[in-house]
């Protein structure tokens, strides 16, 4: 199999080379990612700017393509102009940091995966719950595994993409994989306020991924309790079942 590995954090981010480490036990591995950290961009893409691609030598001598860009423009560009032909899948990561509940809207590991999907391959995101001190070896050959027992499944193929949350904990002290569903309920978060030098007011969010009380079900609720969380998410945001309501309310 032939495989993209993509992320948000940047093209020097550890947790993307420990995912190219393992992933090329599966296959051949093309590395395309942001030459910055891009964490929180959503699904920007760049329309005002160009894309400028630099290849560049990572550790070991790997080689890989450094995009001027988001997330979602890697995945294009790669597709449409640096790889030969479309990989059997994308995968985004190892993010530093979950990407549960509310915050998958924001996350950039997520839009690239999101991007492959709406272009028609199959893709996965992957993040590791903590924001420091990461064990990638361990979260990628998870991550390995877990690219293993689903190559073959038929889902991809309704436009899903998988996101991948795995807790920081050693191997023997995951509980396992459970499927989710997003969590919905608001973030507690807050600006905080600082002075700069000059005496002018700014603000900074902080406490992005704060959640109070997340539902058992839900990606939130299964990674805090030490599960490897697995939703599949799709790019139509329609809501069904307000179709036929509104239909019926302002015309069809
Ligand atoms: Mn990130």
């Amino acid at each position: 199999m032939t495989i993209l590995v993509t992320n948000d954090d940047g093209i020097y981010a550890p947790g993307l080379m420990a995912l190219y480490q393992e992933l090329r036990l599966l296959g051949e591995v093309a590395v395309v990612a942001p030459e910055s950290e891009q964490s929180a961009v959503g699904h920007a893409i760049s329309l005002i700017t160009p894309l400028r691609v630099k290849k560049v030598a990572l550790a070991g001598g790997v080689k890989g393509y450094a995009v001027s860009g988001t997330p979602a423009d890697c995945v294009k560009i790669a597709l449409a102009e640096l790889l030969p032909e479309p990989p059997t899948l994308v995968v985004s990561g190892i993010n530093l940091g979950p990407n549960v509940g509310i915050n998958v809207l924001y996350s950039g590991t997520v839009s690239a995966a999101t991007e492959a999907t709406i272009l028609g391959v199959k893709a996965m995101a992957v993040s590791l719950n903590t924001y420091k001190e990461a064990d990638f070896a361990t979260a990628a050959c998870l991550t390995r595994e877990l690219v293993v027992q689903l190559r073959n499944w038929t889902g991809w193929s309704r436009g899903i993409c998988l996101n991948v949350n795995l807790p920081a904990l050693p191997k023997e002290q995951i509980k396992g994989v459970k499927v989710t569903r997003q969590d919905t309920g608001p973030l507690v978060e807050h600006f905080e306020c600082r002075v700069d030098p000059r005496e002018h007011v700014y603000y900074w969010l902080a406490e992005i991924n704060e959640r109070r009380d997340p539902e058992p079900d839900t990606d939130y609720g299964v990674l805090n309790a030490g599960y490897i969380s697995v939703t599949p998410i799709h790019y139509d945001l329609t809501d069904y079942p307000s179709l036929k309501d509104l239909k019926d309310r302002i015309g069809r």
